[in-house]
């Protein structure tokens, strides 16, 4: 019997024969995420249905020395569910049940594989909502959404999904399992629940996760204002947010964006080369006269046009095209990148006229999605597969707009996560100590970088990344360093 075929047999006596996957066309169901552009099928697929399953797959893993990638839903951009192609992928979705429902206390407690929306859905009928409603919330996990911290246009007024996790229940890649925060909020100790989210799966496994849930708010005012040029929209939110008005949600979608979600979704936006979604809520007084400020704001930077939402099923349709922006560039372009990276907001203007010279060198289309309020760009740089060198064409664009932000005091990434994609630009936003540090920790849980190896770090260090082939000692970790974790 071969090792992998030993594997297969230890994984069936731990979640039945339905709880693997290990034919080698069935495998290519997982060979990448949401991000089609790195493929790897991976040795082998266990799908638990339990936290004990989870557990004693991670124990097997460790035993063995294989490593090991979560997967939630697969809708990641940055490649942080992509499989390695020794070790196993563990897909959390069989685990989809809401354990705990604490209206009082403002708390659900959830298993990684409830879907995003399903929280919401819960809670609605008692007046409460989860805030952080990243456009995937249909389909994306509650444990990708930890990994990745996402964000959604909602997280400017409400934060990101960081502010909205109290506790984990997490299985470390050692194969324990233990308790990070707690139901109440500010527990003493080191903030673990801080460090785990956002860590992109490779500080272990979530198995039980606690979320705040919000009070949804007494009103909801949103309005869509064109605008002749993405500048004066950029110019509006910097106002309104100036004014002191922090809005729910401030989004903006630039000519090519509108152009495409037209075509999907025929959400009737007017003709114009900027769109301004603005979302106010809270008590309806205030509502109204910061609405009335917005407003005058939208016209003082040039609007040419401003609708009112009358009810729900407007509002719904001015988000409807802003949702489906990523996908909808399918219809007017064969491929694309969405990029995703953060400036100051204030350099909006400046990284706009600069990603129009890039794009116009590269001769390459870049639509632009923003959520402005945050300086959170979504350029989706446009190409065709099919024609020799445009997919590089289009990486190389997309990188050069990354270190743009950078070079602006932004970020490589708002909220899509660094995950294979992205590693490489590290090294453009922190210092080798910066970088050695992050590591520190990654080894204090993950000594053997068995949990989802060689993603976020563009190079092993210290304790060592997992190769293909023979587990490498790394020289520090030889040289006993190690040993201080
Ligand atoms: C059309 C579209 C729109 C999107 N819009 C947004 C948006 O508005 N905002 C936003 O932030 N993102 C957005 N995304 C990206 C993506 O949906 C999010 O990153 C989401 O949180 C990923 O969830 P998932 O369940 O699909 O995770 P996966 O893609 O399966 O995994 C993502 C990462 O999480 C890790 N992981 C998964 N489950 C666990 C777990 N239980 N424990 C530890 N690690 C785990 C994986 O290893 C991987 O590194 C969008 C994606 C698409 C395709």
């Amino acid at each position: 019997m071969s090792d992998r075929e030993r594997l297969i047999e230890r994984m069936k006596s731990i979640m039945g024969p339905k709880g693997v996957v290990s034919d080698h066309e069935q495998l290519r169901t997982y060979e990448c995420d949401g991000l089609m552009n790195f493929r790897v099928r991976p040795t082998l697929v266990v799908l638990p249905e339990t936290a004990e399953h989870v557990q004693r797959a991670v124990q097997v893993c460790h035993d063995e020395g294989i490593p090991f990638v979560a997967r939630g839903s697969g809708t990641g951009l940055s490649g942080g569910a992509l499989p390695h192609e020794q070790g196993v992928l563990i897909v959390l979705a069989r685990m989809r049940e809401i354990l705990e429902v604490d209206i009082p206390n403002q708390r659900v407690v959830v298993e990684p594989g409830v879907i995003n929306l399903k929280v919401t859905q819960e809670v609605a009928p008692e007046g409460y909502y989860f805030a952080p409603d990243p456009s995937s919330q249909l389909v994306c996990s509650i444990g990708g959404n930890v990994a990745e911290n996402s964000g959604g246009a909602h997280c400017l007024k409400y934060g990101f999904t960081t502010n909205h996790v109290t506790a984990l229940e997490v299985v470390l890649p050692n194969g324990e399992m233990v308790n990070l925060g707690s139901k109440s909020p500010d527990p003493p100790g080191y903030d673990l629940v801080g460090a785990f989210v956002g860590s992109e799966g490779t500080l272990g496994i979530a198995t039980k996760i606690t979320l705040r849930i919000v009070r949804q708010p007494e009103t909801v005012q949103t309005l869509l204002a064109a605008f002749p040029s993405p500048d004066d929209a950029g110019g509006a939110v910097s106002d309104i947010i100036a004014a002191g008005t922090v809005p729910a949600a401030a989004e903006i979608m630039d000519s090519l964006a509108i152009e495409a979600a037209e075509a999907a979704v025929h959400p009737g936006y007017p003709d114009a080369d900027a769109i301004l979604i603005v979302e106010l809520d809270g008590p309806a007084a205030e509502v109204e006269h910061q609405f009335d400020e917005v407003v005058r704001i939208c016209e003082e930077n040039n609007s040419t046009e401003i609708r009112i939402a009358e009810d729900d099923a407007q509002r719904a349709l001015f988000w409807k095209g802003r949702k489906a922006a990523f996908a909808a560039v399918g219809r007017i372009s064969p491929d694309y990148f969405v990029q995703d990276g953060v400036i100051p907001r204030t350099a909006l203007p400046e990284v706009l006229r600069k990603i129009k010279q890039m794009s116009d060198q590269h001769g390459l289309r870049v639509a632009n999605v923003f959520h402005a309020g945050d300086g959170n760009l979504h350029p989706l740089v446009l190409y065709n597969g099919n024609v020799e060198g445009e997919a590089e064409r289009a990486e190389e664009l997309a990188g050069e707009i990354l270190v743009l932000c950078v070079e602006l005091g932004g970020s490589i990434t708002g909220e899509h996560g660094v995950g294979e994609e992205k590693k490489h630009y590290m090294p453009k936003m922190f210092s080798e100590d910066d970088l050695n540090t992050m590591q520190l920790l990654r080894c204090a849980f993950d000594p053997h970088a068995l949990s989802n190896p060689e993603k976020v770090f563009p190079t092993p260090r210290l304790c060592g990344e997992v190769r293909p082939g023979p587990r490498r000692i790394h020289p520090v970790e030889k040289a006993g360093l190690a040993q201080v974790f």
